[in-house]
């Protein structure tokens, strides 16, 4: 397949160059930061780092780290780095685990997300004969804005539908032919779903791509999704406090994501010690904003779990790649001493047969951990002979088990009992922490 890029030079870089380029915009960017954030100033004053000792990206290391706790102490200005007349946008996290950001823009700041994007519908095969159908939300979450901005820049015809209103979305999908769909990859689920109860096959359907992201979605729901839509989904990733979707983004590899790394620099650290770990290591992801004016957070701690490859990538960008983000370590549960991400419930059950409508549902009761994971069946699957719903309860138990080390409650559920989401999901209730 021939290789399409938005930004070519930059994509498909030499390391060289990129380190050179990646170092000069550093050197520049402590030094804005250094003068204008007071904040950050007094963190690498403590650790008595001046910005002169910053002379390239290998210094990077010496640099103190940024928390979500730092962005709420500062809330809502103390990392501004502009004075707000030269600010044209805030957007806000969607507070999925409970603690809002804000985060501002310049003109130019928009300009530089926007192009990210663009990379990311470019990298899809998208073009200005598509025509993009943008369902996440607009509003403070940054996915509807920001894909609809690359959508401009690649010149798609744009439909901003915003989420929700599924039967319209069908309606529009069908009758303006969308070749392109952005939304959560939990929407394209259900989206899907209810084409396929519409009696629509997957060709009938005018996608020709979907770009999913902002939450977690494990390969198993990959090709479910692409199966009903007939499609092929693609991942994308971002998050409020670099700009918003488009840090990274798939290629026609679909093998984890490349990093816009001309703008935002990727290191994996140990969360426990803040060490640095070679590249292929498994650990926290660490964000430098590069050339952000208004917002630019130096080493900001993601929570986020992942991998970082510069293994060539068939589709020539030399970008370097991350795998999907393996949950948070702050969504990661601790049932029972052990550790449970969402993401291995959803892999089981994908495997086992079912669809990723679930929901965990985690409490203390005398002192100990309850764990209990209601799963939806499907209309084939679906049964109110009990004895068959508990043999297929016990053999899901099993299945969990085997891949967790502990036994969940399971409970089937009649199709449509658990609420679909437009955004993103919530996956799990862990009532211990609402105590
Ligand atoms: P919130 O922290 O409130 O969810 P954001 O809306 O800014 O705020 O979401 C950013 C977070 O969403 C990321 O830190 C990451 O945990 C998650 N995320 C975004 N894209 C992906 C993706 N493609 N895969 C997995 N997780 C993702
Ligand atoms: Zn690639």
């Amino acid at each position: 397949m021939a290789q399409n890029y938005y930004q070519k030079e930059i994509e498909t870089m030499s390391r060289e160059d990129m380190k050179a380029l990646q170092s000069e915009k550093l050197v520049k960017q402590v030094k804005h930061v250094y003068e204008n954030v007071p904040y950050y100033r007094s963190l690498m004053d403590e650790k008595g780092i001046k910005p002169e000792d910053i002379k390239g990206i290998d210094d990077l290391h010496k640099l103190p780290f940024l928390t979500k706790a730092d962005l709420r102490d500062a809330y809502p200005y103390g990392l501004l780095a502009k004075p707000l007349e030269d600010c044209v946008r805030i957007h806000s996290t969607s507070g999925t685990t409970g603690r809002r950001v804000v985060a501002f823009y310049t003109q130019n700041d928009v300009d530089l997300w926007e192009d990210c994007c663009a990379r990311a519908i470019v990298a899809t095969g998208g073009s200005k004969k598509d025509v993009c159908q943008v369902a996440y939300g607009y509003g403070l979450f940054t996915g509807g804005f920001g894909l609809n901005g690359g959508s401009h820049k690649v010149g798609c015809l744009t439909l901003p539908m915003s989420s929700g209103n599924t039967e319209r979305q069908i309606q529009f999908m069908m009758d303006l032919n969308a070749t392109i769909l952005c939304c959560t990859p939990s929407y394209a689920a259900y989206i899907g779903e209810s084409l396929k109860e519409q009696g629509y096959k997957p060709e009938d359907i005018p996608l020709k791509a979907g770009i999913f992201g902002a939450e977690p979605w494990t390969e198993e729901m990959r090709k479910g999704i692409e199966a009903t839509l007939g499609i092929k989904a693609y991942d994308i990733y971002g998050l409020t406090e670099t700009t918003g979707p488009g840090v990274s983004f798939e290629c026609s590899e679909q093998t984890g994501m490349h990093v816009n790394e001309d703008h935002f620099f990727a290191e994996i650290i140990d969360p426990d010690t803040g060490e640095v770990l070679p590249e292929g290591s498994k650990g926290e992801l660490v964000f430098t904003s590069l050339d952000k004016e208004a917002f630019p957070l130096l080493r900001y701690r993601t929570r986020d779990i992942c991998v970082l490859s510069r293994k060539k990538c068939s589709c020539g960008r030399t970008l370097i790649k991350m795998a999907k983000p393996m949950g948070r370590t702050d969504d990661m549960l601790i049932i029972r001493g052990v550790n449970v991400f969402p993401s291995q419930i959803e892999t089981v059950l994908l495997k086992e047969g079912y669809e990723p409508n679930y929901q965990i549902v985690v409490d203390r009761v005398n002192n100990n951990d309850t764990f209990d994971v209601n799963v939806e069946m499907t209309a084939e699957q679906f049964t109110d002979k009990l004895g068959d719903v508990l043999k297929m309860e016990k053999a899901l138990a099993n299945a969990m088990k085997i891949m967790l080390g502990i036994n969940p409650a399971v409970h089937l559920l009649p199709p449509k009992s658990i609420a679909r989401s437009e955004g993103k999901a919530v996956r799990v209730i862990d009532k211990r922490k609402l105590i």
